[in-house]
C-alpha cells in the first residue's frame, strides 16, 4: 500500500535530516583528521601511523562524497514530491513501481531505466 503524500513527505524530510547530520558528522571527522595529519607532517620522525591516516582519509572522503550525493538526492526528492513529480521516472516518465520506491525512496529512475 502506498503511503499518503504527507507521510511520504515526512519520511523524505526525515531522511534528508538524517543524511544532513551524517554529512556534518563526516565533515567533523575530516577536520579532526586534517589536524592529525598536520601534526604528523610537522614531525620529522617517520610516523608508522601515516599510512593509516592516509587510508582513513580516503575512506572518509569517499563516505563524505556519497553522503553529500545522497543529501542532494533527498532534497531533490522533496522538491519533486512538492511538484507532484515524485515517484515518476525522470527518463521514461512512467510511475516507478511502489516496491522499487520502498527499497530506495530517493530513486528518480525506475529499475529498467537505471540499468
Ligand atoms: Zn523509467
Amino acid at each position: 500500500m502506498a503511503p499518503r503524500k504527507d507521510d511520504q513527505r515526512s519520511l523524505l524530510v526525515e531522511q534528508q535530516e538524517r543524511v544532513r547530520a551524517r554529512v556534518a558528522e563526516l565533515e567533523a571527522e575530516m577536520d579532526a583528521l586534517t589536524r592529525a595529519r598536520r601534526g604528523e607532517f610537522d614531525d620529522d620522525e617517520h610516523d608508522p601511523e601515516g599510512a593509516t591516516l592516509s587510508s582513513q582519509w580516503s575512506m572518509l572522503a569517499g563516505l563524505l562524497e556519497s553522503a553529500r550525493d545522497e543529501s542532494r538526492q533527498a532534497a531533490d526528492a522533496v522538491e519533486r514530491l512538492d511538484a507532484g513529480e515524485y515517484g515518476i521516472c525522470v527518463d521514461c516518465h512512467r510511475p516507478i513501481p511502489p516496491a522499487q520506491l520502498e527499497a530506495r525512496p530517493l530513486r528518480e529512475r525506475c529499475v529498467a531505466c537505471s540499468a
